[in-house]
C-alpha cells in the first residue's frame, strides 16, 4: 500500500509547517496499517483454506514477510512547497524527517508477534505515472507525468553521481527500512578502481543501497545485443535498436515501459565517464 506523498503534503500545508505534514502522515499510516493487517488476514485465511503452496512448502514464511508501507512523489511533495532538492539543504532534510519519521515511528509501534511493518520509497513504476495523472486532474501542483522514484530529479543533469549518493544517504535513507534504491545512471562501463572509489564514496554518504546502470543496446534486426549504448548495430550496422534497463533486479526494454514511462527515461540524464569519476581526486 502507497501513500502519494505530494497529495498528502497538498492536502495538508496551509500555514507551510511541516508539523502538518507529520501529523498527517501519522494518520495516513494508521489508515494504511489497517489495510495491510486486513490483507495479511485474507493472506491467512487463503493459507488455511491450501490456497498458498509456496508458504506451505516453507519458500515463504508469513511471520518473516514484511507488511510494506510505500512511499510515492517524495520529491514532488518537497517541490511543492518550493524546497530546494538538495543533499545539503537543511529544508529538504526536515521535510524528509517530517514524511518519514512519523512512517517508522508508526511502524515500529504497531509491531507485534507475526506482524512487521517496514517502509519503502517504491519504484512505483505504473503508480508514478498514475499518482501524477490523478493529481494534476484534481488541480494539484504537478510538475511532471511521473512521480520520481528517487531523492533527486532524474532529469537534472546538475546531479551528478556523488550527489546521487549523498541523496540516497544516511539523512534521507534513515527511516527506510524497506529499501530505497539509488540508481547509478552510466552511459560507460567504469574501470575498477572508479568502481571502487564509488563504492567507498556510498559507504561514507550512508548510502546502503545502490544499483549502476549502463543501457544495453539490443538490434531490432539482427537480434545482436551489445553491454554498450550503441547508436549502430556493429554487426549490421541497423540503426533500429532497442535500449535495456535495470528494473531493480532484472533487464526491461525500455519500449515496453508505460508510454509516460518511456519519456521520463528518455529524460533520465546518464553520467559520462570522465563526470562519473569525478570522485578520484577527492
Ligand atoms: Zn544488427
Amino acid at each position: 500500500m502507497t501513500i502519494n506523498v505530494n497529495r498528502l503534503v497538498q492536502n495538508a500545508v496551509w500555514d507551510n509547517s511541516l508539523q502538518d505534514v507529520r501529523d498527517d502522515m501519522t494518520q495516513m499510516v494508521e489508515k494504511v496499517h489497517k489495510y495491510l493487517l486486513a490483507f495479511n488476514a485474507i493472506l491467512k485465511e487463503r493459507q488455511a483454506a491450501g490456497l498458498l503452496p509456496v508458504y506451505d512448502a516453507g519458500f515463504v514464511s508469513p511471520e518473516k514477510q514484511y507488511l510494506t508501507v510505500g512511499v510515492n512523489g517524495f520529491l514532488e511533495g518537497a517541490e511543492a512547497l518550493g524546497i530546494e532538492i538538495d543533499a545539503d539543504s537543511p529544508q529538504y532534510i526536515a521535510y524528509a524527517e517530517a514524511v518519514l519519521q512519523p512512517i517508522y515511528e508508526a511502524n515500529r509501534k504497531a509491531r507485534k508477534d507475526g506482524i512487521l511493518f517496514n517502509t519503502e520509497l517504491v519504484p512505483a513504476e505504473s503508480l508514478g505515472v498514475k499518482n501524477a495523472a490523478w493529481d494534476k486532474a484534481d488541480k494539484l501542483f504537478v510538475l511532471r507525468d511521473c512521480y520520481n522514484s528517487y531523492f533527486f530529479r532524474v532529469e537534472d543533469p546538475k546531479v551528478n553521481v556523488l550527489d546521487k549518493l549523498k541523496l540516497h544517504g544516511r539523512a534521507f535513507t534513515k527511516y527506510l527500512d524497506g529499501g530505497s534504491a539509488c540508481h547509478i545512471n552510466l552511459d560507460e562501463h567504469l574501470t575498477n578502481e572508479q568502481y571502487a572509489l564509488l563504492l567507498k564514496a556510498a559507504i561514507r554518504t550512508g548510502c546502503n543501497y545502490l544499483t549502476f546502470n549502463i543501457p544495453n543496446t539490443l538490434c531490432k534486426k539482427c537480434g545482436y545485443i551489445s553491454k554498450h549504448r550503441l547508436d549502430e548495430c556493429p554487426k549490421c550496422h541497423s540503426r533500429s535498436l532497442d535500449y535495456a534497463t535495470r528494473v531493480i533486479g532484472y533487464l526491461k526494454l525500455v519500449s515496453r515501459f508505460a508510454e509516460a514511462r518511456q519519456e521520463e527515461e528518455h529524460q533520465r540524464y546518464y553520467a559520462k565517464g570522465l563526470e562519473a569519476s569525478h570522485g578520484q581526486g577527492d
